[in-house]
């Protein structure tokens, strides 16, 4: 079972934000900005790479719930980034497709 499979089921702790039926939101451990959240499906997709046709709405509600959470942490007019690592080169370190949603200061472009 993946790290966050056992926050979406409450046995490990976080700071969840956002849960309904399909997706789980907690801060991250880790914050890079005052908003970091992970924004994750309840079902273990291990990355973009090995998502399927069948897996659109899923993916389209993790986008809608990034949205809905920059509103509610008061992001939405000052901006805010949407990121998914995939692979060794954009530096994923957990194998359970996860959103990060990032704001409340100013993000450098291209990222690192
Ligand atoms: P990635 O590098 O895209 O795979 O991102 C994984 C993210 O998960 C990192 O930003 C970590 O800080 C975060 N993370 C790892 N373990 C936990 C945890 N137990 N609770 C919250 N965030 C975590």
């Amino acid at each position: 079972m993946t790290i966050f499979e056992k926050i979406a089921r409450r046995e490990i702790p976080a700071q969840i934000v956002f849960d309904d039926e399909n997706v789980t939101a907690f801060r991250d451990a880790n914050p890079q900005g005052p908003v970091h959240v992970l924004i994750v499906p309840k079902r273990v997709i291990p990355r973009l790479a090995e998502a399927a046709e069948t897996d659109a709405e899923l993916l389209g509600r993790l986008l809608l719930v990034a949205r809905t959470l920059a509103n509610q942490l008061g992001i939405s007019q000052s901006g805010y980034r949407v990121v998914i690592n995939n692979g060794p080169d954009a530096g994923e370190t957990v194998p359970h497709l996860h959103v990060h949603l990032l704001g409340k200061r100013s993000l450098g472009w291209p990222p690192g």
